[in-house]
């Protein structure tokens, strides 16, 4: 069976995990330290804190920046549910508006609409590694003075042209971008995020936050010469990394620029081999360059489940488009998120036509030809 995705881990990343279970502090320390020094640095952020998830850190961030009950977030609801998720933790009040149907997404003109007395942030989503068009956005966010989160899950590495000046997703462009380190991105510490921002307040706050809000972490309390007590001024949370996962994200970092080459050379492959077929592959903006963390193409006029049986029949494992947070059972009723009175057929169609194609490190150019191959008798 072929893999919709498959992490790359190696003898590198065995001996990170093992140095860090057998040096005797598992939880964070030193390793997350240098994990975040080194994810600041590749991305050009001037902090960067890592959590036990991309959730997690979607949750501490909107925290962070004040976002309580009442409150609005405009964002996507063509998104892992996880991304409106987070608005919901809050107390507040989703609201999505629909995406560009030729980059998955959030469409910068139907912004504005969305826009309410009560809207505080806008969390954007550079979905499946498409960086979004964040100067559209940040105009916008900037004339209503709204903050600006990035759900940057799926983007580590993908870069984007900020005034003639290719940039890393992260660096951050809003106040804050979160990142996910879970298998199914492009690196991976089994589980895992990262928080980026350039604002040295908030990032001190999601260090506080992220460790119960203890005021002296214990990795400066074991080191102490003198007894010290903790105090706990505010509520906080445990979505602390393990230091474990923290040995194993600095040897993936190691490798991302590798990694996201050879899905840049399979990505380029699907789109030439895919020109002859009924189908709309994805489309690049000059001003972005996408890691391909996931190559989604459409499928219209295509029933999704015969044709996704088809190609799983023939060993070969897809997976529909983006699922849409509205169309959950979780989310049903206009007091937990808000819908446009349009409705989001984007959004809608994106997730019924949609069809994710294997792709991962390792994969070969037969591979590839292959999944074209069995996908072309399928369409005929
Ligand atoms: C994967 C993903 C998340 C959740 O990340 P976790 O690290 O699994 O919590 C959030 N948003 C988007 C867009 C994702 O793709």
């Amino acid at each position: 069976m072929m893999p919709i995705a498959k992490p790359f881990l190696g003898e590198e990343e065995a001996r990170a995990a093992s140095e860090a279970i057998l040096s005797g502090w598992v939880t964070q320390g030193p390793r997350v330290k240098e994990f975040e020094d080194r994810f600041a640095s590749y991305v050009g952020a001037d902090c960067a804190c890592a959590v036990s998830s991309c959730t997690t850190a979607l949750h501490l961030a909107l925290y962070a920046l004040g976002i309580k009950a009442g409150d609005e977030v405009i964002t996507v609801s063509h998104s892992y549910i996880a991304t409106a998720n987070s608005v919901r933790y809050c107390g507040a009040i989703p609201v999505f508006v629909d995406i560009d149907p030729d980059t998955y997404n959030m469409d910068p003109l139907l912004l504005e609409a969305a826009i309410t007395p009560k809207t505080k942030a806008i969390l954007c989503v550079h979905q499946v590694g498409m960086p979004c068009d964040m100067p559209a956005l940040l105009e916008i966010a900037r004339k209503h003075d709204l903050k600006v989160v990035e759900d940057a899950a799926c983007c580590a590495g993908s870069e984007i042209m900020i005034d003639g000046q290719w940039e890393k997703i992260g660096r951050p462009h809003g106040d804050i971008a979160c990142f996910s380190f879970h298998p199914r991105k492009v690196i991976t510490t089994g589980d895992g995020g990262m928080l980026t921002t350039n604002n040295i307040e908030l990032d001190a706050t999601f260090r506080l936050l992220r460790q119960h809000a203890m005021s002296v972490p214990d990795t400066v309390r074991h080191s102490a010469r003198e007894v010290i007590f903790e105090e706990y001024p505010v509520l906080g949370f445990n979505y602390r990394m393990t230091d474990i996962q923290g040995g194993i994200g600095i040897e993936q970092l190691k490798r991302l620029d590798s990694l996201i080459e050879e899905r840049r050379k399979l990505a380029a492959l699907y789109t030439e081999l895919l020109q002859d077929l009924p189908v709309v592959t994805p489309l690049e903006p000059e001003w972005c360059r996408s890691n391909w963390q996931s190559y989604q193409i459409m499928c219209p006029g295509v029933a999704q489940k015969p044709l996704m049986q088809g190609m799983q029949d023939v060993g070969i494992a897809t997976r529909r488009g983006i699922m849409c947070a509205h169309r959950e059972k979780a989310y049903a009723g206009s007091e937990i998120c808000r819908v446009p009175a349009a409705g989001l057929p984007v959004s809608e169609q994106t997730q019924d036509h949609g069809l994710i194609l294997p792709l991962f490190p390792g994969m070969s150019e037969a591979d590839v030809h292959q999944v074209v191959q069995e996908l072309a008798k399928l369409l005929v």
